[in-house]
Order: C-alpha cells, then structure tokens, then sequence
C-alpha cells in the first residue's frame, strides 16, 4: 500500500474517523473482518453473479421503501413527473431521481450511467439512506446545507442488459455511450436529453459520478488499485485550466487530495489518479461531468451558462470482464459511500476550499505523457 499523503491537520483526522465509525455502524457490510481483507479485493477469479446486481425493479422498490421510510423526507420522482420534455429511456422506462435535503445549494449525484458498471447505484442507495433516516450532526449538517438530487441509475436500459451503452430505438439498434452524449452534434439518445434539461432545473453547486472500471495495479508499486479517482477534463490540462478564471482546476483537485487523505487510512482500500492508456490524462468533453464544467447550452435550456465542478470515482472490477468478484461487492460498495460521504462532508464544512490543491501531485500516478481527447491523444512532448 502506498499512502503518499499525510494528514495536513490532526484535528480533523479525528472527526472523520469518528465519523467513519459511526456510518460502519449504521450501514451493514458484509460478513468478515474489513482489516484482516485482502487489498487485492477484485479479482480475476471473481465469477461474477449477475443475479446478485441490482435491477431496475430493485432500484424502483427501494426508493419507494426510502420515500416511505425516511424519517428526513427523501422525495422520489420521474422526470415525467418533473415535467421535462424527453422524460424516459430509449425503452421507455421512466427515468428516477431521488431528492432529499433542505439546503441553499444543489447537489448532484448520478451513478450506473454505464450499464455495466453496478455499485454505483448500490452506493447511492446507501447514502440516500443515511441522508433520509441518519440523525447524526454530520449527516444533518449535510441536509442543512445542501439538497440533494440523487440519480442511482442514469441508464436503466443498459443496467437491464447489463451492457455499457443504451440502445436506440429508432430501427438502427445503435449502442450510444450516454457518457459521451452531452455535446455539440450529440444529445441522441433519450437518457441525454431527459438528464440535461433536469440538470439545467437543478443548477447544482458540484456534482459526483460513480463509475468502475477494470482492473488496474498502481503504477511504480504494482500493488492492487481499489478505487480511482478521476476528473474528465484534465487539472493543469488544455481546458480546465480555463473555466471560471481556473476555479474547477483547484477544486476538483481539491476534492481527490481530501478523499486520498480520509480514505487512505483504510487498509483494504488503495487510490490512485484515473488514467487511461497507462499514462494519458483524460480531457473528454462530452462526458456528462466534462460538459457541466463547461457550461454546455443545447437548445437554448442553459442561457445564463451553468456551469459546476465534477469529479468521478472509479471501482475496479466491472461486469463485463468477470472481474467483480462476488466477494468484493460489500466493500466496493463502502467505499463508494466512504468517498462520497468525505468528499460531501469536507465540501460542506470548508475542509475541502482549504486543501492544498497541488498536493494532487502525491496521489499515485503515472508520469504523464499526453492528454486523451474527444478526437485523440495530443501528446506533452
Ligand atoms: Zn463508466
């Protein structure tokens, strides 16, 4: 394990951690001792168990049981019931979003908007369920402060056929990345259009994507990656640099040294920069997150040009490799809710604005060569 950072202020170690024990206790995790695990959770002999995936009658059932339940009023809607324009999937399905909180600011949080890619609704599940019933300052402080609009399944269709994409159903059967789908000439798929317009509704203050992906060993060490964290358009890159008088490029990195910190201490989980091809940094626009940094206007829906910071999280292990791991499933998952609550409570008590952002540098990263862009790679050197 590699633990390249260290804690900046001993004071808030401690709260966190308390914190920490705290949410252990409220949410059950699996069986066995999370400190004796093996770092290397996902593994390629994980058979992966399909049945054991969340679907989207899971999905509609559980958030009715949260709405029903909660003891912090967690609404759930459709879009249809919101009212936007294209307000289901590419089959029809309706499209959830769950929201709880009563604070000035939005906050967005999407998952599984690769169909392929499970925990991320499971994850924000789980955190609905702490901000609907946890009564505990931190979990109140979060609800003061924000509310939240909780997306655990942007692309149902592609969860039902546990593939990455959505299908078209205009006789062509073309598979469209949803997460390439916001952006100049795109917007084909219903899912996009449906999700914008909403998020034009929204105006959030930062938002928060849940993602896995294969399996990846950290570069120098080889040691196992659990958990990558990533921002689509790159730091210090060809264009966020540029957004907001360079605001989201301290921010974001922001964000990731303040989840490094409060996750490192976890033995079972070990973080590292997402990167692609080894050693590229991604500056994709026409992610989801990439176009809400940029303030993207179709159709007119975002005239006063929105825009907020975004960062993802990548769990390794996905279905489609068989690379799961069924046993891994509970702490996957944890730590998802781990990173998201830390990222969210460090945002809400100023923690995070304090970071140093070029401590960014000190997660565990290849060197980098070049930047992976909507069009290709447009290497450094
Ligand atoms: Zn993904």
């Amino acid at each position: 394990m590699t633990h390249g950072l260290k804690p900046s202020n001993r004071r808030r170690r401690t709260r966190a951690i308390a914190a920490a024990a705290a949410f252990a206790v409220a949410i059950p995790l699996t069986a066995g001792s999370p400190a004796l695990a093996d770092p290397n959770f996902p593994s390629t002999e994980g058979s992966t168990n399909i049945s054991s995936i969340a679907t989207y009658a899971d999905l509609v059932a559980q958030l009715e049981r949260l709405e029903r339940t909660s003891r912090f009023g967690v609404d759930v809607t459709t879009l249809a019931e919101v009212g936007t324009e294209v307000s289901t999937s590419e089959q029809g399905r309706d499209l959830y979003v769950a929201t709880v909180g009563d604070g000035p600011e939005a906050v967005w949080l999407q998952g599984r908007i690769h169909g392929n890619e499970p925990y991320g609704t499971e994850s924000l599940l789980s955190v609905l369920k702490e901000l609907g019933t946890n009564g505990s300052p931190d979990w109140s402080l979060l609800r003061e402060t924000y509310t939240f609009h909780v997306i655990p399944m942007y692309n149902p269709d592609g969860s039902e056929l546990n593939i990455r994409q959505t299908v078209l159903q205009d006789g062509s059967n073309q598979r469209i990345d949803l997460n390439r789908d916001w952006g100049d000439g795109k917007f084909v798929a219903d899912e996009s259009e449906a999700f914008y317009e909403y998020w034009t509704m929204v105006d959030p203050a930062f938002a928060i994507d849940i993602h896995h992906q294969g399996l990846k060993t950290e570069y120098g060490t080889g040691d196992d990656v659990t958990l990558s964290l990533g921002i689509s358009l790159a730091p210090g890159g060809p264009t966020l640099p540029g957004i907001e008088g360079g605001a989201y490029d301290v921010l974001t990195r922001q964000m990731h040294v303040h989840v490094y910190d409060e996750l490192a201490k976890y033995g079972n989980i070990n973080m590292d920069r997402y990167q692609v091809g080894g050693s590229l940094e991604i500056d994709i626009k026409g992610g989801v997150v990439s176009a809400m940094m940029l303030g993207y206007d179709y159709k007119g829906l975002n005239p006063e040009g929105h825009s907020n910071p975004a960062i993802f999280f990548e769990t390794s292990g996905n279905t489609s490799d068989g690379s799961l791991g069924q046993k891994a499933r509970g702490k996957s998952i944890r730590q998802n809710v781990l990173a998201l609550q830390e990222v969210l409570l460090g945002m809400a008590t100023g923690e995070v604005q304090q970071e140093d952002p070029a401590r960014w540098e000190e997660i565990p990263h290849a060197p980098v060569t070049g930047y992976q862009t909507d069009t290709g790679v447009t290497p450094l050197f």
